[in-house]
């Protein structure tokens, strides 16, 4: 993701500082093997490129988990490199709070619940989902420790005495951290410490009777109802929790106005879709050597290897174009980009098997002396060259099985800057067609 939403831009022009809460901090942190020192590693990812200029202009803080599990959790993090470009290069050490755990329970939190159980529910793939009571208990640990951690953040703020002007926002993401709000609006209470508490979700939320599927979904509402404002990609999205809220918990809502009532408190449900920096597209497009030496039309995918991204169904609709339309051999060449993730997990795993092997079927049996159908890159590209490919492809996929917001589709169309521009097709179940036109 290297988007930014109406959140971070808003919250960039108010005076107040932020408190961004999200599983990762905004870099990795990784051990010098020949020192021994931690180092810094630049993580890109939409929430770093845009919330990081944010919450270092407001003087904020980063909760998150470092990447690492550190021996002695008193380990100071190190300051970034001098030389250091990434967005998060003037975010101070004293402005991180690390989260540190367990090793067993943050497994059991992050591939257990989070990737085993929301990740999959949330994008409608219940079959794929596991409920392990185990797996929620860790979940509850771990959202009460980074709650815990957020509150002594606050505290920083307050000792910094550095904005006295409106309460600091704490600004909650993803589906990691749905119950992380209540604890802090109780101890920040009670430690007579104001603030105002937001969440946004970089996934879908998904329609009430997948959503009830969930043993502890009540839980999981009221854990998000914790904040004062709660942000989807898209309307659909708002709307999928406001019934959840009033079919699960009886609460009062307000589906036209996007409001929900629990325990007196109003909570504002938005739309915020997520975008990309369209100018930067643009210019990297102009400036970016042609990467593509090739007489045929490419036809781009660019994709996490992930099973929602419908990869699969890819490379075989492309098997069943060149079979029932042979014309086109020779002439096209698909072009995918897969990009390593969660490789510790068996699905995983398993899906980087059925893609290898599909690309050599499907390339065995159409390949001739002079061209393959299928040229497929396992590894994450620079935007840089990844603006060369957008802009010098015929054609891009985007058609994941169900998606958030994607960003590739919108990256893609900025990128469009030669004439004829190259045509972009985008499945019904991804959210990029939202705010790309
Ligand atoms: N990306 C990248 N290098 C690659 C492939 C993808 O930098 O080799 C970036 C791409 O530019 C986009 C993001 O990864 O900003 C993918 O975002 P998207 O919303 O499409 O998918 P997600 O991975 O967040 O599900």
């Amino acid at each position: 993701m290297s988007g930014t939403n109406s959140v971070s831009r808003s919250a960039c022009n108010s005076k107040c500082s932020m408190i961004v809460v999200s599983n990762r901090l905004p870099f990795i942190l990784r051990r010098n093997e020949k020192t021994g020192e931690l180092e810094r590693k630049a993580s890109a990812g939409g929430l770093v490129t845009a919330v990081a200029p944010v919450v270092i202009r407001g003087n904020g803080i980063w909760v998150g988990w470092p990447g690492i599990h550190l021996d002695d959790p008193n380990e100071k993090i190190p300051e970034s490199d001098p030389n250091d470009k990434a967005p998060t290069a003037g975010l101070l050490s004293k402005k991180i709070v690390p989260i540190h755990a367990e090793p067993k329970l943050f497994d059991s939190y992050y591939n257990g619940c989070c990737n085993g159980t929301f990740w999959p529910l949330f994008h409608s793939m219940p079959d794929r989902a596991t409920f392990i009571a185990d797996h929620w208990k860790a979940y509850i640990k771990i959202n009460q420790e980074f709650a815990e951690k957020t509150v002594h953040a606050l505290h920083l703020l307050k000792e910094s005495n550095e904005k006295n002007g409106s309460p600091p926002i704490v600004w909650v993401h993803d589906y990691h951290l749905m119950l992380a709000a209540n604890w802090i609006r109780q101890r920040a209470e009670e430690d007579d410490i104001n603030c105002k508490l937001a969440f946004f979700l970089h996934i879908p939320f998904p329609p009430w009777d997948i959503f009830r599927l969930f043993p502890w979904s009540d839980e999981i509402l009221q854990g998000i109802l914790g904040c004062d404002m709660v942000g989807f990609h898209i309307t659909d999205y708002c709307l999928n929790f406001i019934d959840c809220c009033q079919r699960n918990l009886g609460c009062r809502v307000d589906r036209k106005n996007l409001l929900v009532e629990l325990g007196g408190r109003t909570i504002c449900v938005r739309p915020l879709p997520i975008g990309v920096p369209y100018d930067r597209f643009v210019q990297l497009a102009q400036n970016a050597k042609p990467v593509l030496s090739t007489s045929q039309k490419v036809i781009l995918g660019v994709d996490r290897l992930d099973y929602t991204k419908g990869l699969v169904h890819r490379l075989k609709a492309f098997e069943r174009l060149l079979q029932k339309y042979p014309e086109h051999i020779e002439k096209v060449v698909l072009l995918q980009i897969s990009v390593p993730s969660r490789t510790d997990v068996k699905e995983y795993q398993d899906l980087k098997e059925e893609m290898d092997q599909l690309v050599g079927r499907i390339n065995g049996r159409f390949t001739t002396p002079n061209w393959s159908p299928i040229r497929y890159i396992y590894g994450c590209i620079g935007q840089d060259e990844l603006a060369a490919f957008y802009r010098d492809a015929a054609v891009a996929l985007v058609t994941p099985l169900r998606d958030g917001m994607n960003l590739v589709a919108k990256e893609f169309v900025a990128c469009q800057i030669n004439n004829p521009p190259g045509v972009l097709i985008v499945s019904p179940f991804a959210e990029g067609r939202v705010c790309v036109w």
